[in-house]
Protein backbone atom coordinates (compact mmCIF):
# COMPACT_ATOMS: atom_id res chain seq x y z
CA UNK A 1 0.00 0.00 0.00
CA UNK A 2 1.51 3.36 -0.94
CA UNK A 3 0.61 6.41 1.23
CA UNK A 4 0.04 8.44 -1.96
CA UNK A 5 -3.51 9.70 -1.78
CA UNK A 6 -5.06 8.37 -5.75
CA UNK A 7 -8.16 9.48 -6.60
CA UNK A 8 -10.52 9.34 -9.68
CA UNK A 9 -13.08 11.58 -10.02
CA UNK A 10 -13.29 15.40 -10.58
CA UNK A 11 -14.89 16.20 -7.66
CA UNK A 12 -11.90 14.56 -5.65
CA UNK A 13 -9.64 16.29 -7.39
CA UNK A 14 -10.80 19.86 -6.60
CA UNK A 15 -11.73 18.97 -3.09
CA UNK A 16 -8.36 17.65 -2.18
CA UNK A 17 -6.98 20.98 -3.53
CA UNK A 18 -9.37 23.74 -2.23
CA UNK A 19 -7.57 23.52 1.26
CA UNK A 20 -3.86 24.10 -0.88
CA UNK A 21 -5.41 26.93 -3.00
CA UNK A 22 -6.95 29.01 -0.19
CA UNK A 23 -3.77 28.82 2.05
CA UNK A 24 -1.62 30.14 -1.19
CA UNK A 25 0.04 26.96 -1.88
CA UNK A 26 1.59 26.92 -5.26
CA UNK A 27 0.20 23.70 -7.47
CA UNK A 28 2.42 21.69 -9.65
CA UNK A 29 1.05 19.42 -12.42
CA UNK A 30 2.70 16.40 -13.83
CA UNK A 31 0.17 14.59 -16.74
CA UNK A 32 1.25 11.73 -17.54
CA UNK A 33 0.14 8.29 -19.07
CA UNK A 34 1.65 6.15 -16.61
CA UNK A 35 3.48 3.27 -17.46
CA UNK A 36 5.89 5.40 -15.26
CA UNK A 37 10.17 5.72 -15.70
CA UNK A 38 12.96 8.52 -14.80
CA UNK A 39 11.78 10.43 -17.68
CA UNK A 40 8.10 10.87 -15.77
CA UNK A 41 9.85 11.04 -12.74
CA UNK A 42 12.49 13.68 -13.19
CA UNK A 43 9.22 15.88 -13.85
CA UNK A 44 7.53 15.23 -10.39
CA UNK A 45 10.75 15.69 -8.54
CA UNK A 46 11.12 18.98 -10.49
CA UNK A 47 7.44 20.12 -9.60
CA UNK A 48 8.71 18.53 -6.14
CA UNK A 49 11.48 21.20 -6.02
CA UNK A 50 9.01 24.17 -7.50
CA UNK A 51 5.87 23.55 -6.18
CA UNK A 52 4.14 23.47 -2.27
CA UNK A 53 1.91 20.48 -3.97
CA UNK A 54 2.79 18.30 -6.69
CA UNK A 55 -0.50 16.80 -8.72
CA UNK A 56 0.33 13.92 -10.80
CA UNK A 57 -2.20 12.38 -13.54
CA UNK A 58 -2.40 8.85 -15.10
CA UNK A 59 -4.21 8.72 -17.95
CA UNK A 60 -4.12 6.80 -20.83
CA UNK A 61 -6.36 9.33 -23.31
CA UNK A 62 -8.24 7.68 -25.84
CA UNK A 63 -8.78 10.74 -27.81
CA UNK A 64 -4.74 10.78 -28.80
CA UNK A 65 -4.38 7.28 -30.38
CA UNK A 66 -4.61 6.87 -34.04
CA UNK A 67 -5.14 2.68 -33.35
CA UNK A 68 -7.70 0.90 -31.13
CA UNK A 69 -4.74 -1.76 -31.27
CA UNK A 70 -2.07 0.70 -30.28
CA UNK A 71 -4.46 1.76 -26.99
CA UNK A 72 -5.03 -1.78 -26.40
CA UNK A 73 -1.27 -2.53 -26.16
CA UNK A 74 -0.58 0.65 -24.02
CA UNK A 75 1.41 -0.62 -20.37
CA UNK A 76 -0.67 -0.28 -17.75
CA UNK A 77 0.14 -0.85 -14.05
CA UNK A 78 -1.19 1.77 -11.40
CA UNK A 79 -0.11 0.56 -7.98
CA UNK A 80 3.55 0.46 -9.69
CA UNK A 81 2.78 3.99 -10.96
CA UNK A 82 1.39 5.35 -7.27
CA UNK A 83 4.43 4.07 -5.62
CA UNK A 84 6.94 5.49 -8.15
CA UNK A 85 5.16 8.87 -7.93
CA UNK A 86 5.02 9.17 -4.00
CA UNK A 87 8.55 7.94 -4.23
CA UNK A 88 9.33 11.09 -6.56
CA UNK A 89 7.75 13.40 -4.15
CA UNK A 90 3.72 13.48 -5.53
CA UNK A 91 1.07 14.41 -3.36
CA UNK A 92 -2.01 13.38 -5.05
CA UNK A 93 -2.90 10.92 -8.14
CA UNK A 94 -5.37 12.01 -10.39
CA UNK A 95 -6.38 8.48 -12.35
CA UNK A 96 -9.64 8.61 -13.81
CA UNK A 97 -11.77 5.97 -16.01
CA UNK A 98 -12.49 7.07 -19.72
CA UNK A 99 -16.46 8.13 -18.50
CA UNK A 100 -15.32 10.79 -16.11
CA UNK A 101 -13.15 12.28 -18.68
CA UNK A 102 -15.40 11.76 -21.76
CA UNK A 103 -19.06 11.75 -20.43
CA UNK A 104 -21.61 10.82 -23.33
CA UNK A 105 -22.07 13.92 -25.36
CA UNK A 106 -18.99 15.29 -25.05
CA UNK A 107 -18.18 17.24 -28.50
CA UNK A 108 -16.01 19.82 -28.08
CA UNK A 109 -12.28 19.89 -29.07
CA UNK A 110 -9.06 22.09 -28.88
CA UNK A 111 -7.16 22.41 -31.88
CA UNK A 112 -4.12 24.39 -32.51
CA UNK A 113 -3.39 24.75 -36.02
CA UNK A 114 -0.05 25.09 -37.87
CA UNK A 115 2.13 23.31 -35.21
CA UNK A 116 0.22 20.19 -35.24
CA UNK A 117 0.71 19.66 -39.31
CA UNK A 118 3.82 18.20 -40.09
CA UNK A 119 6.43 15.99 -37.62
CA UNK A 120 4.49 13.45 -35.59
CA UNK A 121 1.21 15.64 -36.72
CA UNK A 122 1.74 14.46 -40.28
CA UNK A 123 1.25 10.74 -39.55
CA UNK A 124 -0.95 10.96 -36.00
CA UNK A 125 -3.82 13.34 -37.83
CA UNK A 126 -6.33 14.22 -34.63
CA UNK A 127 -3.15 13.22 -32.18
CA UNK A 128 -2.19 16.55 -30.92
CA UNK A 129 -6.27 17.50 -31.18
CA UNK A 130 -6.53 14.69 -28.38
CA UNK A 131 -3.65 15.99 -26.52
CA UNK A 132 -4.59 19.74 -26.65
CA UNK A 133 -8.45 18.61 -25.61
CA UNK A 134 -7.27 16.22 -22.33
CA UNK A 135 -4.72 19.02 -21.14
CA UNK A 136 -7.18 21.83 -21.51
CA UNK A 137 -9.36 19.48 -19.62
CA UNK A 138 -6.90 18.58 -16.67
CA UNK A 139 -5.59 21.99 -16.55
CA UNK A 140 -9.34 22.96 -15.61
CA UNK A 141 -9.81 19.80 -12.89
CA UNK A 142 -6.18 20.55 -11.41
CA UNK A 143 -6.06 24.61 -12.08
CA UNK A 144 -1.52 24.40 -11.69
CA UNK A 145 0.12 27.03 -11.28
CA UNK A 146 2.80 25.19 -13.34
CA UNK A 147 2.88 22.60 -15.68
CA UNK A 148 5.69 19.99 -16.32
CA UNK A 149 6.56 18.49 -19.95
CA UNK A 150 9.15 16.76 -21.60
CA UNK A 151 11.54 17.86 -24.06
CA UNK A 152 11.24 14.05 -25.56
CA UNK A 153 7.74 15.06 -26.91
CA UNK A 154 9.17 18.39 -28.54
CA UNK A 155 6.23 19.02 -30.65
CA UNK A 156 4.15 19.05 -28.06
CA UNK A 157 5.69 20.97 -25.70
CA UNK A 158 5.72 23.61 -28.64
CA UNK A 159 1.76 22.87 -29.13
CA UNK A 160 0.95 23.14 -25.77
CA UNK A 161 3.13 26.34 -25.09
CA UNK A 162 1.43 27.72 -28.08
CA UNK A 163 -2.51 27.05 -26.59
CA UNK A 164 -1.72 28.35 -23.01
CA UNK A 165 -0.28 31.55 -24.92
CA UNK A 166 -3.44 31.87 -27.24
CA UNK A 167 -5.72 30.88 -24.58
CA UNK A 168 -4.46 32.92 -22.42
CA UNK A 169 -3.92 30.25 -19.27
CA UNK A 170 -3.45 31.17 -16.14
CA UNK A 171 -0.14 28.99 -15.60
CA UNK A 172 3.63 28.64 -16.46
CA UNK A 173 4.87 25.81 -18.85
CA UNK A 174 7.97 24.12 -17.61
CA UNK A 175 10.13 22.29 -20.10
CA UNK A 176 12.34 19.69 -18.82
CA UNK A 177 15.66 17.92 -20.46
CA UNK A 178 15.23 14.36 -22.27
CA UNK A 179 16.08 11.98 -19.57
CA UNK A 180 18.37 8.85 -21.58
CA UNK A 181 19.22 5.39 -20.80
CA UNK A 182 22.78 4.93 -20.25
CA UNK A 183 23.69 3.97 -24.33
CA UNK A 184 21.47 7.53 -25.15
CA UNK A 185 18.28 6.12 -25.94
CA UNK A 186 15.34 8.30 -24.95
CA UNK A 187 12.93 6.99 -22.01
CA UNK A 188 9.97 5.75 -23.50
CA UNK A 189 7.11 3.63 -22.01
CA UNK A 190 7.45 2.06 -25.63
CA UNK A 191 10.72 0.93 -25.09
CA UNK A 192 10.05 -2.79 -23.02
CA UNK A 193 8.05 -3.67 -26.43
CA UNK A 194 11.13 -3.34 -28.74
CA UNK A 195 12.41 -6.78 -29.88
CA UNK A 196 16.41 -7.32 -27.84
CA UNK A 197 17.33 -6.97 -31.66
CA UNK A 198 15.47 -3.53 -32.24
CA UNK A 199 16.74 -2.16 -28.66
CA UNK A 200 19.93 -2.45 -29.73
CA UNK A 201 19.75 -0.94 -32.27
CA UNK A 202 17.57 1.96 -31.26
CA UNK A 203 20.13 3.96 -29.47
CA UNK A 204 21.22 4.96 -33.20
CA UNK A 205 19.01 7.73 -33.37
CA UNK A 206 20.09 9.70 -30.61
CA UNK A 207 23.85 8.94 -32.02
CA UNK A 208 22.72 10.48 -35.29
CA UNK A 209 21.06 13.66 -33.60
CA UNK A 210 24.63 14.00 -31.74
CA UNK A 211 26.59 13.70 -35.07
CA UNK A 212 24.23 15.98 -36.29
CA UNK A 213 24.88 18.49 -33.29
CA UNK A 214 28.75 17.95 -34.43
CA UNK A 215 28.31 18.56 -37.75
CA UNK A 216 26.33 22.09 -36.80
CA UNK A 217 29.40 22.89 -34.44
CA UNK A 218 31.71 22.15 -37.23
CA UNK A 219 30.41 24.52 -39.37
CA UNK A 220 27.39 22.91 -41.27
CA UNK A 221 24.03 24.69 -41.67
CA UNK A 222 22.56 22.98 -44.94
CA UNK A 223 19.20 21.29 -43.65
CA UNK A 224 19.51 18.68 -46.46
CA UNK A 225 23.61 17.90 -45.90
CA UNK A 226 22.27 17.36 -42.11
CA UNK A 227 19.67 15.22 -42.79
CA UNK A 228 21.46 13.04 -45.12
CA UNK A 229 23.67 12.43 -42.07
CA UNK A 230 21.10 11.74 -39.88
CA UNK A 231 19.74 8.71 -42.63
CA UNK A 232 23.17 7.59 -43.42
CA UNK A 233 23.90 6.62 -39.59
CA UNK A 234 20.01 5.34 -39.31
CA UNK A 235 20.77 3.04 -42.26
CA UNK A 236 23.16 1.11 -39.94
CA UNK A 237 20.08 0.59 -38.13
CA UNK A 238 18.22 -2.09 -40.52
CA UNK A 239 15.56 -2.88 -38.56
CA UNK A 240 14.20 0.53 -38.44
CA UNK A 241 12.04 2.44 -41.31
CA UNK A 242 12.53 6.18 -41.07
CA UNK A 243 9.04 8.22 -40.40
CA UNK A 244 10.78 11.55 -40.65
CA UNK A 245 13.84 13.20 -40.17
CA UNK A 246 13.48 17.29 -40.30
CA UNK A 247 15.28 20.29 -39.35
CA UNK A 248 12.51 23.11 -38.19
CA UNK A 249 12.46 26.10 -36.49
CA UNK A 250 12.14 25.84 -32.98
CA UNK A 251 9.16 27.97 -32.69
CA UNK A 252 7.04 27.53 -35.51
CA UNK A 253 7.75 24.19 -36.66
CA UNK A 254 8.70 24.71 -40.19
CA UNK A 255 10.78 23.41 -41.72
CA UNK A 256 14.27 25.62 -42.81
CA UNK A 257 16.93 25.60 -45.32
CA UNK A 258 19.85 26.62 -43.54
CA UNK A 259 20.45 26.88 -39.60
CA UNK A 260 20.03 30.28 -39.51
CA UNK A 261 18.21 30.43 -36.18
CA UNK A 262 17.13 28.14 -33.40
CA UNK A 263 16.20 24.86 -34.60
CA UNK A 264 15.04 21.47 -33.97
CA UNK A 265 16.66 18.42 -35.19
CA UNK A 266 13.94 15.62 -35.16
CA UNK A 267 13.55 11.73 -36.08
CA UNK A 268 10.74 9.13 -35.84
CA UNK A 269 11.96 5.69 -36.80
CA UNK A 270 9.56 2.49 -36.37
CA UNK A 271 10.86 -0.33 -35.04
CA UNK A 272 8.16 -2.99 -36.57
CA UNK A 273 5.26 -1.33 -34.92
CA UNK A 274 7.06 0.49 -31.98
CA UNK A 275 7.28 3.99 -33.27
CA UNK A 276 10.24 6.09 -31.21
CA UNK A 277 10.64 9.67 -31.54
CA UNK A 278 14.10 11.83 -30.31
CA UNK A 279 15.16 15.49 -31.04
CA UNK A 280 17.88 17.86 -30.32
CA UNK A 281 17.82 21.92 -30.26
CA UNK A 282 20.49 23.57 -31.86
CA UNK A 283 20.76 27.74 -30.03
CA UNK A 284 23.01 29.24 -32.62
P1 LIG B 1 3.59 10.31 -21.48
O1 LIG B 1 3.27 9.49 -20.29
O2 LIG B 1 4.34 9.60 -22.54
O3 LIG B 1 2.37 11.05 -22.01
O4 LIG B 1 4.58 11.46 -20.99
C1 LIG B 1 4.23 12.30 -19.92
C2 LIG B 1 5.24 13.40 -19.81
O5 LIG B 1 6.52 12.84 -19.57
C3 LIG B 1 5.36 14.24 -21.09
O6 LIG B 1 5.54 15.61 -20.73
C4 LIG B 1 6.61 13.68 -21.72
O7 LIG B 1 7.28 14.60 -22.57
C5 LIG B 1 7.45 13.37 -20.50
N1 LIG B 1 8.49 12.38 -20.81
C6 LIG B 1 8.32 11.16 -21.37
N2 LIG B 1 9.51 10.56 -21.57
C7 LIG B 1 10.45 11.43 -21.13
C8 LIG B 1 11.88 11.41 -21.09
N3 LIG B 1 12.59 10.36 -21.51
N4 LIG B 1 12.51 12.48 -20.57
C9 LIG B 1 11.82 13.57 -20.13
N5 LIG B 1 10.47 13.64 -20.15
C10 LIG B 1 9.79 12.60 -20.65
Amino acid sequence: MSAIDCVDTIAEVRAGLDAARSRGASIGFVPTMGALHEGHLALIREARDRDDVVVVSIFVNPTQFNAAEDLAKYPRDLDRDLALAAEAGADLVFAPQVAEMYPPGATTWVDVEGLTEGLCGAARPGHFRGVCTVVTKLFNIVGPDRAYFGEKDAQQLAVIKRMVRDLDMRLEIVPCPTVRETDGLAMSSRNVRLTPEARAQAPLLYRALTEALVAVENGERDAVRLKAGICGVLADADLARIDYVEVVDAETLQPVVSVDRPVLIAVAVFFGDVRLIDNVTVGV
